[in-house]
């Protein structure tokens, strides 16, 4: 039996311990831990070697039905800032934050999912395919931990990622490519009041660039942002430095080129005229992915959704998560809700009910795909 109550109790145990990317030593004991009293092996990587964090990824294997594929099941352990000191506020089944936190549903919904599944499947020994599950660090700062995961270990041949919305029977089938981009931006420093014309202002070349370019949502599949902007030191110096970041984002590869290159134009153009200089790092965040209807992962969610009575929904993703390193990496891989709403802000807040609905989605999910295979 999934239960709600039991659900809800271990998601508030989950959120109490503090992970933040990097910092993920805690929870990934108490993940290991709570695997090795359901008899399940595990092992630790080495992603927090590589990463300089505290922990790496979290894996086990769980044997099945002979024949089936094996599937990988996979949610990320850290959470966003302001995420420590969590005090979880449980009214019925439904949990909020005390205002002044993330509530950390993303991703510790999925994580007690898993739990609640795995329970699920051998207490009461429901036939499945072989698992692999995979507890991720550093999904929140870019990916990190899957991206230094060894897929060559493992043997899966299909994904789902615990890593949705609140809406059941959601599927996230697609996500953009991303590009994050930041400028160091070199002016001349000079006093403003005595030789003002001695001075190049790097804030009046990034405020142009910044003028110029498209920013925003750019057309249905495409958007860019300039997040952050530091520079100057004092009202009577012209400021010969300015730091930029930014990031754009579109499902389409060429969109996503053009745009980059129209930012990184901009600033470059807006240097050149007033005698500046700009440097760029631009780095491809992740790659984009798109599931068909018909493809095996999408089709066994979709009928188990059918099964319980969920309204089967496509949605195309607006971020990266673990699923595109996955589908990166040759396993095709989709998105489940688990239920949280208005993630990464301290009003999020999150209904049991709906995470114990996804992990019956999911073992009806994972039945579906055992009994194809008998
Ligand atoms: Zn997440």
């Amino acid at each position: 039996m999934i239960d709600t109550q039991a659900m809800c109790e271990e998601f508030c145990e989950l959120v109490r311990v503090d992970s933040p990317s990097l910092q993920e030593a805690e929870i990934i004991r108490l993940l290991r831990a709570k695997l090795t009293e359901m008899g399940i092996g595990s092992q630790i990587d080495d992603a927090g070697a590589q990463l300089g964090g505290e922990a790496g990824n979290l894996i086990a294997h769980v044997p099945g039905v002979e024949g089936a594929p094996t599937v990988l099941v996979n949610a990320h352990v850290d959470t966003v800032q302001p995420g420590c000191g969590i005090s979880p506020q449980v009214d019925g089944t439904c949990i909020r934050t005390d205002g002044t936190t993330v509530l950390g549903g993303d991703d510790k919904a999925g994580c007690t999912i898993i739990l609640a599944l795995l329970r699920h499947l051998l207490d009461e020994d429901i036939a499945h395919p072989p698992l692999e599950i995979v507890f991720t660090v550093a999904e929140e700062i870019g990916l990190c931990g899957a991206y230094a995961l060894d897929h060559d270990r493992l043997d899966s041949e299909m994904g789902y990622v615990l890593d949705g919305g609140r809406t059941m029977g959601t599927i996230t089938n697609s996500a953009p490519s991303a590009y994050r981009m930041s400028w160091n931006i070199h002016g001349r420093a000079a006093h403003a009041g005595v030789c003002p014309e001695n001075g190049i202002s790097a804030i009046r070349i990034a405020a142009e660039a910044i003028a110029e370019m498209p920013l925003g949502r750019l057309d249905e599949i495409t958007t860019a942002n300039i997040g952050i902007v530091e520079a100057g030191k004092a009202a009577n110096v012209v400021p010969p430095l300015a730091y930029v970041r930014g990031e754009t984002r579109s499902h389409d590869a060429e969109k996503l080129e053009k745009q980059k290159d129209t930012m990184v134009n901009a600033f470059e153009e807006a240097a050149r005229r007033h005698g500046g200089e700009v440097e760029a790092d631009v780095r491809l965040n992740y790659r984009s992915f798109e599931i068909d209807r018909d493809e095996p992962v999408l089709d066994y969610a979709w009928r188990a959704c059918e099964k319980l009575g969920f309204d089967p929904k496509i949605e195309r993703g607006g971020g990266g998560s673990d699923a595109n390193v996955f589908n990166e990496h040759g396993i095709p891989s989709v998105i489940l809700a688990t239920g949280p709403a208005e993630v990464h802000t301290v009003d999020e807040w999150l209904d049991a009910e709906r995470m114990a609905e996804s992990a019956r989605w999911l073992t009806a999910t994972l039945g579906i795909i055992a009994a194809e295979a008998e």
